[in-house]
């Protein structure tokens, strides 16, 4: 996932612009190769969650090793 150019970041998972998120009070951090928004990291702290991983579609996901 490359998406270190010269306009402005992003986040990497739902590919919103950081004057977007902002105007959301969203703070936009920076990784090694992508940004990633606070809602995504919520999104993916509620995935490793147990809440998540017994829900229907939790299961399935583990089923079929989407995410491991
Ligand atoms: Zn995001």
């Amino acid at each position: 996932m490359k998406s270190m150019r010269n306009d402005e970041p992003y986040c990497g998972f739902c590919l919103k612009q950081n004057k977007v998120l902002k105007k959301d009070n969203i703070i936009l951090h920076a990784g090694l190769e992508a940004f990633i928004c606070d809602d995504c990291v919520e999104t993916f702290i509620f995935i490793k969650s147990k809440n998540f991983t017994r829900s229907k579609i939790g299961k399935k996901l583990l089923k079929h090793n989407v995410y491991s």
